[in-house]
């Protein structure tokens, strides 16, 4: 089959030794590439109860079939593992140029398992693959890895790298590569409990394409599509993600002081316009991405990547401050630390809360910017009260205060979506195989923006089919892999499209959407298999009990029952036979 190179490249760091596989076309074929195959092989080669960070959990860097291809924003890897901060499956998707290096250097998938016994980096080329000490880089930032290993290894590869707080298997560590992040559910500390320090990827192999004249054509089309479409073709690339901070805003979704609030009337301090206004620089696009949602931005004393909306809601909005310089600046910190900036900016709201409540005694309270910056550092080296919130604020919360400070689905902070104000974004959150996320069913285009129609967010009804529709859909794509913003523009029938002309086999859109609702399956199999139930199907209590509306309360069982209902699963959440039968996973 075209688009792939045939490779997984297995390593043993506790041997410094590796294997090179040959790509199996059944999970290629079943499960395309990317989150897909990340999930299968997982699945079949991780034992229940496996403590994610032992030598034996396996970290899985995936491409995709059109990695490399010019796909217009395609230029993505996935990162696959049982997640630490979770403890569910993981899957996390950035848009470095290592998955395109990887691939040039003649492997899909590099698997890690084992563990160093000193800190090291790996070196990968089409001629050599090389266990590399890093000692010397102990406790350098992310970006200070980045540039010694780019300097020391001569030619130009890409570099994932880790930065204290991965390397003090911080539970929400992040990982770097070219300036974008595996950001959530601790990727970074994976690493970390491995020793392993960065990764560098260099090659030069060509990426074959079965049907070029055919691809090209649907490379058109696709292109024509994003820029007919108004999110793809103006609000990102002006904005940025920043362009959803006022909308979001003002439809009472963005969740303030801990999500006490969703009123902050200083919200628009933070918004796309502002940081153009104020920090913008230039802008930022992932390989082969016309739209260039990523900005360059400078402060008066300090120039890095983003913020991204979410940021500006975490380390800003949701701790009640506006301050965009200082929001900016705080990025760059995480950043450069190696901290998800969502979980980052949560466990710091959660302790907020639980300061006001007089559990702890911090120095940290909403509105104020004091001592925040000390504390994530102190999260980052695991040092003072850092070492308690760098368990994330489920543990945290529920072993200073009642474990309601921590806004969090299974483990995994929510993002910048408050589901009282779109009841769809309560069921795609507790259903969500990796814990509270908005990337797996973006309820949040439906309910707000109304693509490809207005629903009533308010609502419990009908919104089960299109979760879970939604969520195949988006566990297909994230196996293309394609970026999640092409969905506003492209459709499952473009994608499959793009597939067959790229591996020369007929995918039809229903067999696409198919292999998404194989995937999604066997996350929940895994999830299941790993003892969590339909009970870790659930909201933090605040969202249930405190109506901010006004407006009908979320009735999470009445979604719940009709979602299971139509995943073909029982009354209990598990997949039936019959199901796994006719997904071909039994
Ligand atoms: S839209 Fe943004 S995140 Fe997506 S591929 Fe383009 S630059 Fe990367």
């Amino acid at each position: 089959m075209e688009g792939w190179m045939g490779k997984i490249l297995w390593v043993d760091l506790s041997k410094q030794s590796f294997q090179i596989k040959p790509l199996d076309k059944n999970i290629i074929r079943d499960f395309i590439g990317g989150r897909g195959s990340g999930v299968k092989i997982l699945y079949d080669h991780l034992k229940k109860g496996t403590d994610p960070f032992s030598e034996k959990n396996l970290l899985i860097f995936a491409t995709g079939p059109l990695t490399g291809t010019p796909v217009p924003m395609s230029g993505r890897f996935s990162a696959i593992t049982l997640s630490p901060l979770t403890k569910t499956i993981l899957d996390s998707n950035c848009g470095g140029n290592f998955g395109l290096q990887l691939k040039h250097a003649g492997f899909d998938m590099l698997v890690i398992e084992g563990k160093a016994k000193k800190i090291i980096y790996l070196a990968i080329t089409p001629d050599s693959i090389k266990f590399e000490n890093a000692e010397d880089l102990k406790g350098k930032t992310t970006i200070e890895t980045r540039n010694i290993i780019e300097k020391k290894e001569k030619k130009k590869g890409s570099v994932v790298t880790i930065g204290p707080a991965g390397e003090n298997k911080v539970r929400f560590a992040s990982a770097e590569n070219d300036g974008r992040f595996l950001g959530r559910g601790g990727i970074g500390a994976v690493m970390g409990s491995k020793n392993l320090k960065a990764i560098y990827a260099k090659g030069d192999k060509k990426i074959k394409v079965a049907d070029p004249k055919s691809l090209e054509f649907f490379i058109y089309e696709s292109r024509k599509w994003l820029k007919a479409n108004p999110i793809t073709s103006t609000g990102l690339p002006k904005f940025g993600t920043a362009v959803l901070m006022n909308i979001v805003h003002e439809a009472g979704i963005l969740p303030i002081n801990n999500f006490k609030s969703n009123q902050f009337a200083s919200a628009s301090d933070l918004s796309g316009e502002e940081v153009t206004e104020k920090l913008f620089i230039k802008k930022r696009a992932c390989y082969r991405c016309p739209v260039a949602c990523g900005r360059i931005t400078k402060t008066s004393s300090k120039q890095g990547e983003g913020p991204e909306f979410e940021t500006l809601w975490s380390l800003g909005a949701l701790l009640g401050i506006n301050d965009i310089s200082w929001v900016a600046e705080t990025g760059y910190l995480c950043n450069e630390l190696g901290l998800d900036t969502i979980s980052a900016g949560s466990t710091i709201a959660c302790a907020m809360e639980m300061e006001e409540k007089g559990f702890i005694s911090v120095g940290l309270k909403f509105g104020k910017k004091e001592n925040i910056h000390k504390v994530l550092k102190d999260i980052a080296f695991r040092e003072n009260i850092g070492n308690e919130m760098a368990e994330g604020s489920l543990l945290f919360s529920r072993k200073f205060g009642t474990g309601n400070e921590s806004i969090s689905v299974k483990g995994l902070e929510l993002p910048a979506y408050d589901p009282r104000s779109a009841h769809g974004m309560a069921l795609a959150y507790v259903t969500s195989n990796r814990g509270g996320c908005h990337l797996r069913a973006y309820m949040i285009a439906p309910e707000l923006l109304g693509i490809p129609k207005k629903i009533d967010r308010f609502s419990d009804n009908g919104k089960a089919g299109l979760v879970a529709v939604m969520q195949d859909s988006a566990a297909a794509s994230d196996s293309l892999i394609i970026c999640r913003f092409a969905s506003f523009a492209i459709s499952d029938e473009y994608f499959s499209r793009l597939l067959s002309a790229v591996t020369g086999e007929d995918i039809s859109t229903m067999n696409f959407r198919l292999i998404g609702e194989r995937i999604f399956n066997l996350e929940r199999l895994f999830n299941l298999r790993e003892g969590f139930s339909f009970k870790d199907d659930n909201l933090p209590s605040r969202l249930i009990l405190e109506n901010l509306n006004k407006k009908r309360k979320i009735n999470i069982d009445k979604m719940l029952n009709e979602y299971y209902r139509f995943r073909g699963w029982d009354d209990n959440g598990v997949p039936t036979s019959k199901k796994l039968e006719m997904l071909g996973l039994k």
